[in-house]
């Protein structure tokens, strides 16, 4: 099966998906979306109530203005894979529960598996604690870091900019050193921009494999 196959089996998985009880008051699930093979996965909280209409990740004003932060960043939405830690949305748009990021994590890690990417970005604080557990992003936003082989970018959640106007300064000026920042990720990982090592395609179209036998 190839990353674009296992990508879209997910999104069927998820759309189904009764692991935690979010399930009883979703409309539409949101897998996230993007190329299996993108470079950059962007990882939020989960839906909120567009998201949940639509099924589809950051389109509603958090949404808008995260497609602002990427314009300015010289990203292109469609060249990336953007994503939540949890597939359906919290009711009132409360934080996800432990027990609930516990189960819908298994989806996120077959989505990282599938499509490999060389840098993640955290938006928000249960996202970064997934890859940097007991950091405060208050301390560590807009600072990369190696976790194994991949390198992770905490940010803020833009929702969290919109609510809070104080925070809003620091996220702008996260994602302007966005540029900079995957520069040198890109520039560790000997490579050039949106281009996977040999090594990197090669594991991704060797994880499918093992993914299959279970
Ligand atoms: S949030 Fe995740 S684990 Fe919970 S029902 Fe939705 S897809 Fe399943």
């Amino acid at each position: 099966m190839s990353a674009e196959e296992i990508i879209s089996k997910i999104a069927e998985e998820v759309s189904v998906c009764t692991n935690c009880a979010l399930h009883e008051s979703r409309k539409k699930s949101v897998p996230g979306e993007g190329p299996a093979n993108a470079e950059i996965m962007f990882i939020g909280e989960g839906p909120g109530f567009h998201e949940n209409e639509q099924g589809r990740p950051f389109v509603g004003a958090a949404g808008k203005f995260l497609d602002q932060l990427l314009a300015q960043a010289g990203v292109t939405r469609v060249d990336v894979f953007i994503g939540n830690v949890v597939k359906c949305r919290p009711p009132g748009n409360r934080d996800p529960l432990p027990e609930e990021l516990a189960a819908c994590d298994i989806h996120l890690e077959a989505q990282i598996k599938a499509i490999n990417p060389s840098i993640i970005v955290t938006l928000g604080r249960f996202s970064m604690n997934k890859f940097i557990p007991g950091a405060k992003i208050s301390a560590i936003h807009g600072q990369m870091r190696k976790v194994g082989d991949r390198f992770v970018i905490p940010m803020f959640h833009p929702a969290a900019a919109l609510h809070q106007a104080a925070l809003k300064p620091a996220i702008l000026a996260d994602f302007a050193k966005l540029p900079e920042l995957l520069k040198q990720a890109r520039a560790a990982q000997g490579k050039s921009a949106g281009e996977k090592t040999k090594e990197e395609t090669q594991q991704q179209n060797e994880e499918p494999k093992q993914l299959s036998l279970f």
